[in-house]
């Protein structure tokens, strides 16, 4: 579903991904851990065309990411975004928020936008607060809305980007709980997450970056079993972390 070949990427001389390559099959989890600045961010954030990349070659389903010819906002439903700080438009309402993408993007009517938009949010849990604005959200809620917002446009992929960070700890299962309804339900997703729990219940690959590389790519049951057959930086990484 996501193929990613050989990408590099620099900032001015700055390598920021090395020749990352990896693959995430149609209703597979990949969970991608490592230390701060290694490109995790940036790694994701090419496979919706949010950050060009120099070298390489990535494809979301049919779809060739670097392809001058593709269309962006069209790639950017089909692999469907989620960050750190849920990026939700404030001036518009919970419900608008949802809709905005499926009118302007998939040419959607607004009536079946708004039904879209009210199936999701109270598969979300958020049925009682459509009319109100993300400000007026805790952060939880907030996140649940920016998934919510990503299905609306139908992806086939879903990616993460730290969806839990900047939460207080009490909103963190709530977030995590949507995501592994999500993942229950077959969605194929990439997750930059810390969240280690998470990664051993729901993910079924783990990626290890360190310095712009992906270091380590196994199954989950590899990633966490046998601790002393990873990399050495994975093990430090692991030893902070777990
Ligand atoms: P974190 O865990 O802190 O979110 P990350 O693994 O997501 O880190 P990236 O945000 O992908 O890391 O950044 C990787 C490296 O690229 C970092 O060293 C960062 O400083 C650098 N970088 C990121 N964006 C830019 C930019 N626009 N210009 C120059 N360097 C950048
Ligand atoms: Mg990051």
């Amino acid at each position: 579903m996501i193929e990613i070949k050989n990408v590099s990427k620099w900032y001015g001389d700055f390598q920021v991904l090395n020749d990352c390559s990896t693959k995430v099959g149609k209703g597979e989890v990949v969970v991608v851990c490592g230390p701060s600045g290694s490109g995790k961010s940036t790694l994701i954030k090419t496979v919706n065309a949010l950050e060009p990349f120099e070298k390489g070659e990535i494809t979301v389903g049919a779809t060739s990411v670097g392809d001058p010819r593709t269309n962006l906002p069209r790639l950017r439903a089909i692999a469907g975004m989620v960050f750190q700080h849920f990026e939700l438009f404030p001036h518009l309402t919970v419900t608008e928020n949802l809709c905005l993408g499926q009118i302007k993007v998939l040419k959607r009517s607004r009536e079946d936008a708004r039904a879209r938009a009210w199936t999701l949010l109270e598969r979300v849990g958020l049925s009682g607060h459509k009319d109100k604005h993300p400000g007026s959200l805790s952060g939880g809620q907030q996140q649940r809305v920016a998934i919510a917002r990503a299905l609306s446009m139908d992806p086939v992929v879903m990616l993460f980007d730290e969806p839990t960070s900047a939460l207080d700890p009490e909103m963190v299962k709530e977030v995590l709980d949507v995501m592994t309804d999500l993942a229950s339900e077959g969605m194929t997703m990439m997750v930059v997450t810390h969240e280690m729990g998470f990664a051993r219940r729901v993910a079924d690959r783990v990626i290890f970056m360190d310095e712009g590389r992906i270091v380590e790519d196994c199954p989950k049951a590899e990633f966490f079993g046998d601790v002393n057959a990873r990399a050495p930086r994975t093990r430090l990484f692991l030893s902070k972390i777990l």
